[in-house]
């Protein structure tokens, strides 16, 4: 008979090792003590660039610490930022998760009233927010009742007035502290920050990582088949610091003593590519809506990168002609997939022994995947039935995970999201033989024609490489014999000269021979903007609201 449970073993005998909780205190303690000159940049609100040390980040995070407790705010309290990607957010980061308190990352491009709901739903006592937000936080005060704190991100000499909400200063709060501070000992397994998915349906939901957690997934991004972090790199992570913890780069880049370069609110190719220069950055993190800007920056300008040497994209697939164009440039492109409820990082694109002796185009199309699984994290793929499927590079189904940093239950949800131990991403996907794994499709926006599935990933990443594209939806519409057949929808570049019917031509016959006849779109229509979430995805679901009624020339 085939044993399907794990035997429990009693009596065993235990180890005899020191209890050391992985606490994220213990990662500042740790680059305070032996990365103390590494340097932390930022680009400010204030407008200019502000650099200091790791050492002094560590006492302005204590004295952080210190400021929160005699504010009267304890264990477990929730603390919310609306905050860009700098050196006070990385010390809010430390000295809220440091002192036991939660750091809940608010991402500020929500709604309004999601945002309400989400500081609400959390029962956050104090928020630490950018002057760039001061309007945001007007109109957010009066909904939010628990909130007893709002403190504002700035200088001293600069600090905004408001006849609406009653404000802190930052650097008056911490200025007041003396940093002598020692980080409290306690679980593990204690709370230490909280997420909200973006979710486009429903209200969003709430990840609550550990301490733990945390320090397993660091541990485990740092290394070489990973994110391949070391004391040599200055990181810039534009990944924001309110999505998923801009990809946990806060905490990988502390335990390896890598710089760290923020960018601030300026997230345009011309503001990015100057940060890259003048703090010669070698390693970045983003989605890839930041990267087409930033590509398009340095091309029309004629540009070239001298110290940027690779760089994450993840959040959504990496469409294969903007690696090809990084690539072209001398920057890797390392494809990774995740999501908030895995903390995030689940698979990086990584080239196996195996894939040494392949041709480069083979090896392309690995690097192209999602990749494969990072130890601590594992996956699998089921049908509708809840049956595993193989891993034949085919097969595709619901995409399973479970591991060390993956969620178990939303935050306040009485119910487990799991699935027999497993978590459902609500990803679409194929596994190969040697555990690359490819994501088709959101399951929701699986195309489904006649009985098939068609993948929107795979047609966008095709039509993405074509010269005129900006970028490019393939969503599902109405067909009375098929059910849905493919609607491919259009932003074009700025430059684009082509007229929208000539186009349209270029597009089909471009994607001739690249997808199968039965996948070839139906249609092709143009916007100015394809929508996008908070988190720079396409925002799928309202193009599907936009094109309900359309009328395939194929009907
Ligand atoms: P979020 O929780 O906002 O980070 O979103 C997670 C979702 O983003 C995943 O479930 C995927 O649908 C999508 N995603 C993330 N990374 C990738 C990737 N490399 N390729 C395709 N989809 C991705």
């Amino acid at each position: 008979m085939t044993q399907v449970e794990p035997k429990k073993l009693e009596g065993l005998m235990l180890g005899q090792m020191m209890q050391f909780p992985l606490l994220i205190s213990s990662i500042l303690d740790y680059a305070e003590k032996h990365y103390s000159d590494t340097e932390i940049i930022s680009r400010r609100t204030e407008g200019d660039v502000h650099r200091y040390s790791y050492q002094e980040c560590a006492k302005r995070s204590k004295q952080l610490a210190q400021s929160l407790e005699n504010l009267g705010l304890k264990p477990s309290s929730r603390i919310g930022t609306l905050a860009w990607n700098g050196y006070r957010h990385l010390e809010i980061y430390y000295g809220v998760s440091g002192s036991g308190m939660i750091c809940h990352t608010i991402n500020p491009r929500l709604f309004a009233d999601q945002i309400v709901y989400i500081i609400n739903h959390a029962n956050d006592e104090a928020i630490f927010f950018d002057t760039t937000f001061l309007s945001l936080v007007e109109g957010l005060a009066p909904q939010c009742p628990n909130v007893k704190h709002w403190i504002c991100l700035i200088d001293e000499d600069q600090m905004p007035v408001s006849d609406k909400v009653s404000l802190l200063n930052y650097e008056r709060l911490i200025k007041a502290e003396s940093g002598q501070y020692i980080w409290p000992i306690f679980d593990e397994n204690a709370a230490s920050s909280l997420c909200y998915t973006s979710g486009t349906t429903g209200n969003p939901k709430g990840a609550l990582y550990s301490h733990r957690t945390t320090l397993l997934h660091s541990y485990a991004s740092a290394l070489p088949n990973a994110l391949n972090l070391s004391a040599l790199d200055s990181i810039m992570p534009v990944v924001p610091m309110f999505h998923v913890n801009a990809w946990g780069i806060p905490y990988a880049a502390l335990i390896v003593g890598a710089r760290l370069v923020f960018p601030g609110a300026k997230l345009d190719g011309q503001s990015l590519y100057e940060l890259f220069e003048t703090e010669k950055v070698t390693m970045s993190a983003g989605v890839p809506t930041i990267w087409a800007g930033l590509i398009n920056y340095v091309q029309t300008n004629n540009l070239k990168f001298s110290t940027f040497k690779s760089t994450v994209i993840g959040g959504s697939a990496c469409p294969p002609a903007m690696m090809k164009t990084l690539q072209n440039m001398n920057i890797e492109v390392i494809h990774a997939w995740g999501m908030t409820e895995m903390s995030p990082l689940g698979t990086v694109a990584r080239l196996n022994v195996k894939d040494l002796s392949k041709t480069k185009e083979q090896q392309q199309e690995v690097l192209q995947k999602q990749g494969r699984v990072l130890f601590g994290v594992d996956m699998k793929i089921v049908d509708s039935q809840g049956n595993s499927l193989p891993h034949d590079g085919v097969a595709f189904g619901d995409l399973h995970v479970k591991g060390a940093w993956i969620i178990d239950k939303y935050f306040k949800a009485e119910e487990s999201a799991l699935i027999d131990g497993w978590f459902p991403t609500g990803d679409v996907s194929n596994i190969d033989s040697e555990g690359n794994m490819q994501i088709t499709d959101r399951s929701k926006d699986v195309i489904k024609s006649g009985g098939e599935w068609i993948s929107s990933i795979d047609i966008e990443n095709v039509v993405a490489g074509h010269p005129e594209v900006g970028m490019a939806a393939c969503i599902a519409a109405f067909h009375p014999k098929w059910d849905e057949r493919p609607l491919l929808v259009i932003e074009r570049k700025p430059n684009s000269q082509l007229s929208q019917d000539q186009l349209k031509i270029d597009i089909l016959e471009f994607l001739q021979g690249k997808v199968s006849k039965m996948w070839m779109p139906d249609d092709v229509v143009f916007v100015d903007k394809i929508p996008l979430t908070a988190t720079g995805k396409m925002q799928k679901l309202k193009l599907r609201e936009l094109f309900k009624d359309y009328k395939l020339p194929t009907i």
